[in-house]
């Protein structure tokens, strides 16, 4: 076999890692398009379950206030039925995520290694900001548009069962809206530089923080992000607050509402 594929030629970068002999005896080698694929899918499905499961119940038993499973807005065992949405989502999102991976790890997408690679000085540090903005702005447009009445009932109107949510419907949804909500994070990197690390920093902080909005306590007061509070009212009163990081584009869109906290147990009916 003379023509090797040059093995880790990526973590190389970071660490150095000899392929080992059997690298090259697989029938799918490494750079094969099914077995990237397949191994993308598995490693989104099992770290998304992880980090939904473990955040979820973590949050549960920490911030969330249980005073509210006794809510009567709250349905039937409504945990077991967010979960079980939850876990029915996971994987149909990941083989609708797996084409944007791939482009990403086969050299489509703007992003790079270490930061004397970006492309103009500081840009490191923006690539932050610039990230929530980006994704914030799409995810309003989208949410926006999933509550449109030709829309809603085929994509959103699951999520939208949960009157009361509990962290657990955080990724309790219809999973092509849920899907339909992440492009942003994955139309981001192939438009603008973005650091690797950064964007696996990102992965996890996304998901933390939309299993946070979900969590019903009132976290903060703050007038400029979009918090649990926020999240909270657009499901118990629908047509507001439909960003997810800040509350810049309900403001100029005409869709904010002020969190007073109480909301939820004067909302009897
Ligand atoms: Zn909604
Ligand atoms: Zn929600």
């Amino acid at each position: 076999m003379e023509t090797q594929f040059p093995y880790n030629q990526h973590i190389s970068l970071y660490y150095p890692l000899q392929a080992s002999q059997y690298a090259n005896a697989s029938r799918w080698k490494r750079d094969h398009l099914p077995r990237q694929a397949l191994s993308l899918f598995f490693t989104m499905w099992i770290f998304g379950v992880l980090m939904y499961l473990i955040g979820s119940t973590i949050l549960y038993h920490t911030v969330f206030d249980k005073s509210l499973m006794k809510h009567p807005r709250i349905l039937h065992q409504q945990i077991r039925q967010e979960i079980k949405q939850g876990l029915f989502a996971m994987p149909v999102m990941s083989i609708l995520t797996v084409p944007f991976f791939l482009l990403e790890i086969r050299g489509w997408s703007k992003l790079y290694d270490f930061a004397n690679q970006e492309p103009f000085p500081g840009y490191s540090y923006l690539q932050y900001p610039l990230f929530i903005f980006f994704t914030d702005t799409g995810i309003y447009w989208i949410h926006r548009w999933e509550h449109h009445p030709s829309v809603y009932r085929f994509l959103h109107k699951k999520h939208h069962k949960w009157v009361v949510p509990t962290p657990y419907a955080s990724y309790a949804f219809n999973p092509f809206d849920g899907w339909a909500q992440s492009l942003p994070y994955h139309i981001f990197p192939m438009l603008f530089p973005l650091q690797k690390c950064a964007y696996l920093g990102l992965f996890v902080f996304v998901t933390m923080w939309t299993l946070a909005i979900h969590d019903a306590e009132c976290l903060s007061r703050s007038a400029v992000i979009n918090g649990p509070e926020c999240h909270t009212l657009h499901h118990l009163y629908f047509n507001y607050n439909y960003g997810q990081f800040t509350t810049f584009w309900d403001r100029l869109g005409g869709t904010y509402r002020k969190a007073k906290g109480d909301e939820l147990k004067h909302k009897n009916e």
